[in-house]
């Protein structure tokens, strides 16, 4: 059996333990083995990688590896300047797909604007497949969800603060100018439009219908919105969003120069 030499760049190494993060790893291989299978056997999750490259060469997931390859792989914020094989098929949407584990993330996400699907009763394959079937990102901290081979675009959220991680997503998706503030159903993901309050209200509490004119309805679940305290509260929180995540470019390539630098080290 022999061996191969392998480098993970930039935030890929917050999969990788301690001391193989940030050097080259040497990693047994009989040359039976796909890369995609190497590289998630040492943590990384598929969806995670934006390159890969085989002694120089780009390479797709299914590229069998044969001892002595020298193997690099890429996030997406790092990616080589050469021309790349495209690992997925691209997205033209930005749809997510939410685990059991990050409500709050998901009422933000709806909160924005952005199609969220999410229940607390998914389990693993059903997510994984909808992922798939819908060609949704899925957002998790359960790397091993992120490894199943059903899932093209996912990512895993680093951060557990709810309010922390819609600004890590915001920025990683590059996603501010596609914003739109309030028009879809936190509760259920359905678009909202607005209604006339005589058409609503004999459902609404006798203060909301002294005070308030404007109203909002989900087309889906009925739920009705207006502009009280708790949109005040959450304008507030998409401001704070907007203002600590910068528009970035989708990637910043590392030149050949860079790349031959980091593989010598
Ligand atoms: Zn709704």
């Amino acid at each position: 059996m022999g061996t191969v030499v392998l480098r993970c760049y930039a935030e890929l190494n917050d999969f990788l333990p301690r001391t193989q993060r940030n050097t080259t790893i040497a990693v047994s291989c009989a040359g039976h083995e796909t890369v995609k299978n190497l590289v998630e056997s040492l943590g990384v999750p598929h969806p995670e990688i934006a390159a890969l490259l085989a002694n120089g060469e780009p390479v797709g997931f299914g590229y069998l590896v044969r001892p002595g390859d020298r193997v690099e792989v890429y996030p997406v914020s790092t990616v080589p300047d050469t021309p790349l094989f495209p690992l997925r098929p691209p997205l033209t949407t930005f749809r997510f797909i939410l685990d059991a584990h990050l409500g709050r993330l998901a009422a933000y996400l709806r909160m924005l604007g952005f199609d969220t699907l999410y229940r607390n009763d998914y389990d693993d394959p059903e997510l994984a497949r909808l992922a798939h079937d819908e060609q949704r990102i899925l957002l998790t901290r359960d790397v091993g969800l992120l490894k199943r081979s059903l899932v093209t675009h996912g990512y895993f959220v680093r951060t557990t603060v709810p309010v922390q991680q819609i600004g890590e997503i915001v920025q990683r998706f590059n996603l501010r100018s596609l914003v739109t503030s309030f028009q879809r159903c936190i509760r259920c993901n359905g678009l909202t439009r607005p209604v006339e309050k005589a058409a609503i209200a004999h459902l609404l509490a006798a203060k909301t219908r002294q005070y308030f004119d404007r109203f909002w309805q989900c087309q889906e679940c009925g739920q009705i919105y207006w502009r009280g305290s708790h949109y005040a509260r959450m304008q507030q929180l998409t401001e704070q969003v907007l203002c600590q995540t910068d528009e970035i470019s989708p990637s910043l390539p590392v030149t050949s120069d860079e790349r031959r630098e980091m593989c010598d080290a």
